[in-house]
């Protein structure tokens, strides 16, 4: 089969919901954060396969400051966050929190500000590139709101600290609705509920009761709970066993990261976060990867395949197909790969030889 057929057939997601095709008059605003670490290196990847692909994107660029906004209590500006609430749509580079101190996550703050509920997690098996498992195809889709994110952490006495975890019906019955209007949409025909429920009864019991009363709306789609050490081993033994998975938010950071394993790393995987009102804004699954920053060696992947997905949310579907196949055609190729993948080509030139297969 041609990168083409193959494309189409592993990457439904994101596609049939919004596939009427958009040709826009004027060009489309979008927020641009370039974010930390290896940000600014493929978010610059991103403006280059644009611009030679003719993208009708006009970024409105907002960089995280370096002094805390009083209205947004973080590094966050509240001019960033007018851009996204806006324009609609955005593309976001990751961006750093301090380990066990300092500032609040910019990443929540944006989440919770701008009322980014579900965050969407394609995961496949890239064409043409090798790893124990060719046929994964799979979505997260993680509730982004509460759960063990709520930052609500104290110290009760010396030596005690308590750190609540948060789960309420409407973000759980948000989310769950999300993933069967997405499976639905998107031809997919399982979903799976992954939790703990029967260790935390009480948040996680009420997550599931709300996917359960969900899935009655939903009878062509299969419905099923996993317990989340379970789907760990499944995942690893048999990745196929999955369609698309929904859970709590701590639950959802860690299993992407685990599926991105399985299909390459994290220069692979790309998000997007879906919002009130329609708002969406990508990101790659990664974080800022420090110890490669500013030396040219980031896999931008990671970082296109979400600007693909901002793409197909704006129906501008000739555009996200070109580079996606483009992307795709590339990696399988083989002859430009970069060093997470066991190539030797730097950011940069990956990016020219994407824009080569435009
Ligand atoms: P990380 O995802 O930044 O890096 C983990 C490993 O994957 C590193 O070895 C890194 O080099 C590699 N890697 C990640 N992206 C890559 C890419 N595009 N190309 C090649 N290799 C890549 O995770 P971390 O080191 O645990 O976190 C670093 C910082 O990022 C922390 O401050 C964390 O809070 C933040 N973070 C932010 C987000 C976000 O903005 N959404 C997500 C996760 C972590």
């Amino acid at each position: 089969a041609s990168i083409n057929q193959i494309s189409s057939r592993i990457f439904p997601a994101f596609e049939r919901s919004f596939s009427a095709a958009a040709s826009p008059s004027e060009p489309i605003r979008a927020t641009l954060f370039p974010g930390d670490g290896i940000g600014p290196e493929i978010a610059e990847s991103v403006k280059h396969v644009f611009n030679a692909a003719q993208v009708p994107i006009e970024w409105e660029e907002h960089f995280v400051g370096d002094k805390v906004d009083p209205r947004t209590e973080s590094f966050l500006t509240w001019e960033s966050l007018e851009s996204v609430r806006r324009n609609g749509v955005g593309l976001k580079g990751p961006m750093a929190t301090p380990i066990g101190k300092g500032h609040r996550s910019l990443n929540l703050t944006l989440r919770k500000e701008l009322g980014l509920y579900a965050n969407v997690r394609p995961c496949y098996s890239l064409p043409g590139y090798k790893t124990r498992y060719d046929d994964v195809n799979l979505v997260t889709i993680r509730e982004n709101t509460e759960g063990e994110y709520s930052g609500l952490e104290h110290q009760v006495v010396r030596g005690v600290v308590e750190s609540l975890k948060i789960i309420t019906r409407q973000a759980s019955l948000r989310v769950a609705e999300y993933a069967f209007h997405y499976a639905k949409a998107n031809g997919r025909q399982r979903v799976s509920a992954i939790h703990k429920a029967n260790i935390m009864r009480k948040t996680d019991g009420l997550f599931l009761k709300c996917c359960r009363e969900v899935a009655e709306k939903y009878p062509e789609i299969t419905y099923e709970e996993v317990i989340i050490d379970n789907c760990c081993m499944m995942l690893v033994k048999n990745p196929s066993l999955f369609d698309v998975l929904v859970m709590p938010n701590l639950y959802g950071d860690i299993i992407s990261d685990l599926c991105a394993g399985l299909i390459g790393g994290l220069g692979l995987t790309p998000s997007c976060n879906i919002g009130e009102g329609g708002i969406a804004l990508a990101e790659a699954v990664h974080g800022s990867a420090p110890d490669i920053a500013g030396k040219n060696l980031s896999n931008p992947t990671a970082l296109l395949l979400s600007s693909v997905m901002m793409l197909r949310h704006l129906k501008l579907t000739d555009k996200a197909d070109q580079i996606h196949n483009a992307i795709l055609n590339t990696i399988s190729e083989g002859k430009y790969r970069t060093v997470d993948l066991g190539g030797n080509s730097s950011t940069t030139d990956f990016t020219k030889a994407v824009c080569d297969h435009l």
